[in-house]
């Protein structure tokens, strides 16, 4: 016999990015048994519309939910994303990129980073990205799948995708009601708690009633559920993270598209530039306490490329995460459960890991305390890393030009990222959690461009014999670069693997 306790129905509010991710995955897990999934959206009210730059771990959740990745990159019009160049956060004029998988290869089992700092101390010129072939490729303009070049001097590259927001949700809607998702439209007017405090019932504007035992709420910044009925609190991180709107317009495409989001430090934040095959993502975030909305629009309009075809909107935000972010029988997934701005483009990641964590610590109806406990404890952590990552961003900028700049460098940094860029000084260690979001190599790439040095190299790296070492380097180096010429453009590639037939 099952268990009589076992969730009966679950009910998702919010058909965006995270309500349509939520309905896919639980639709792909219960295969049409354990509980029914409805999922109630309001196409008066829309979603926010933006969030089309991903990161490597998107596409596992594409292959998780047996969805064919180049029938996907047709139907969503993606782009190929092998990284982000930040042009102008170190100092104005200085740009760097952070790639997706490897930069360099171990060496002796040394990492390259401690080998290539070795090389510099030494007085040798190169530089630590002429080794990463996903920057390589993404400045050459070209792509390839990294996996079907196995043994060649890109192999170690990895790849996310540039995305259309609206498609991706309207993708996963189609897979998720074809798995069995119920899909209500209304608008959630009232939302009534049972004695224990628990959300039983929700009602709708014409007076439908939804009942469910678990209820996700992916209602977006409104987080209709987790705050508005539960009021679990906010942790605002907005002393660490000046930035608190951005503003956000659709281009038509100039030239082919590039294969990596451009992230432009701005006088009071920085512009993003994200390409789709079919037109351009843009935006800018900003801090107002510096800036006007009408300045932040009239800086960004002045910098796209190619015309507008949507927008400019404002999209005000709150850097932070819901204190608990599983309350009851409540589970916030999306931006109704926080937000980092877009900078490392984590948010899309953050729904599915939600998701993940979620199917690790699956309640019953009972909701023991100590799952969502555990929950929240995981999920702070993660985003407690990411906040990190992305001030790191700022508060290392030497940039003195402009009141926002000068506040980011005289920040009160977070004591967590204080002792890791600490241990890093030492001599290039880090600290890095196994479960965490952005490994060693992410870390080297934004320290480097940030003109973070550690003191010295690890010493286990002078166990490695000196001779034929640089000059094994400069090999690798000019074999990288030379790969390029065999490669397709990425419009080549899309052209002839993601077009419709
Ligand atoms: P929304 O899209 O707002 O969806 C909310 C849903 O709730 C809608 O369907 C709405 O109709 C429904 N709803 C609300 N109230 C009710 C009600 N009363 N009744 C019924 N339905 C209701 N993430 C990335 O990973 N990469 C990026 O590049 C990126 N860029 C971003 C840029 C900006 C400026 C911002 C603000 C976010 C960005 N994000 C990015 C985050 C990303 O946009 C979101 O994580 C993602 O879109 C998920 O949003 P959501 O589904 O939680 O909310």
């Amino acid at each position: 016999m099952n268990n009589p306790d076992a969730l009966r129905k679950v009910c998702i509010v919010g058909g965006g990015t995270a309500g349509w991710i939520a309905a896919a995955v639980m639709a792909h897990h219960m295969k049409g048994r354990l509980f029914e999934i409805e999922l109630v959206e309001s196409d008066d009210i829309g979603t926010i519309g933006v969030g089309e730059s991903t990161i490597p771990p998107f596409l596992e959740l594409i292959a998780k939910l047996d969805i064919n990745e180049q029938e996907f990159i047709r139907e969503v019009q993606a782009s190929f994303k092998l990284g982000i160049e930040f042009k102008d956060w170190w100092k104005q004029g200085e740009t760097y990129f952070h790639p997706f998988g490897d930069v360099g290869q171990r060496i002796e089992l040394s990492d390259f980073y401690q080998v290539w700092r070795k090389a510099k101390l030494n007085g040798h010129d190169f530089a630590l990205q002429d080794f990463a072939p996903a920057t390589v490729m993404a400045h050459a303009g070209k792509f390839m799948l990294p996996f079907k070049a196995r043994g060649t001097p890109i192999a170690g590259a990895s790849y996310a995708l540039h995305v259309d927001a609206k498609r991706v949700a309207q993708y996963l809607r189609g897979h998720a009601e074809a798995r069995g998702v119920k899909r209500t439209e209304g608008i959630v007017t009232d939302v009534a708690l049972d004695d224990r405090g628990f959300v039983s019932t929700l009602t709708l504007k014409d007076g439908r009633t939804i009942d469910a035992d678990f209820f996700i709420d992916c209602s977006g910044f409104r987080a209709l559920l987790i705050e508005k009925a539960l009021g679990t609190g906010y942790t605002d991180w907005s002393n660490y993270l000046f930035c608190d709107r951005a503003i956000a317009a659709q281009t038509e495409n100039v030239g082919p598209p590039k294969p990596y989001t451009l992230a432009e430090a701005q006088d009071a934040g920085w512009r993003w530039r994200i390409p789709l095959q079919h037109r351009t993502g843009n935006g800018h975030v900003f801090a107002s306490e510096f800036m006007s909305d009408d300045e932040a629009t009239r800086i960004l309009l002045d910098k796209v490329e190619g015309e507008v075809v949507a927008g400019p909107m404002v999209v005000p935000f709150k850097t932070g995460v819901r204190q608990q972010i599983w309350h009851k029988n409540v589970l916030a997934i999306g931006l109704a459960s926080g937000f980092i701005e877009p900078l490392e483009s984590t948010a899309i990641h953050l729904i599915y890991r939600g998701m993940d964590f979620f199917f690790r610590f699956l309640p019953d109806r009972h909701c023991d305390p100590a799952l969502a406990e555990e929950y929240n404890r995981r999920m702070i952590a993660d985003y407690t890393e990411i906040r990190d990552f992305i001030v790191l961003h700022y508060c290392t900028t030497a940039r003195d030009d402009t009141p926002f700049w000068r506040k980011c460098r005289d920040m009160e940094w977070p004591d967590s990222l204080k002792e890791r860029v600490e241990l890093f000084r030492a001599n290039g260690t880090l600290r890095e959690g196994l479960d965490e979001l952005f490994r060693s190599v992410s870390w080297f790439s934004v320290l480097d461009g940030m003109g973070e040095l550690p003191r010295t190299y690890h010493p286990l790296v002078d166990r490695i014999d000196e001779a034929g070492l640089y000059a094994g380097l400069a090999q690798a180096r000019d074999q990288l670069a030379g790969f390029m010429q065999q490669l397709p453009t990425q419009q080549q590639f899309i052209d002839a693997h993601c077009r419709a037939e």
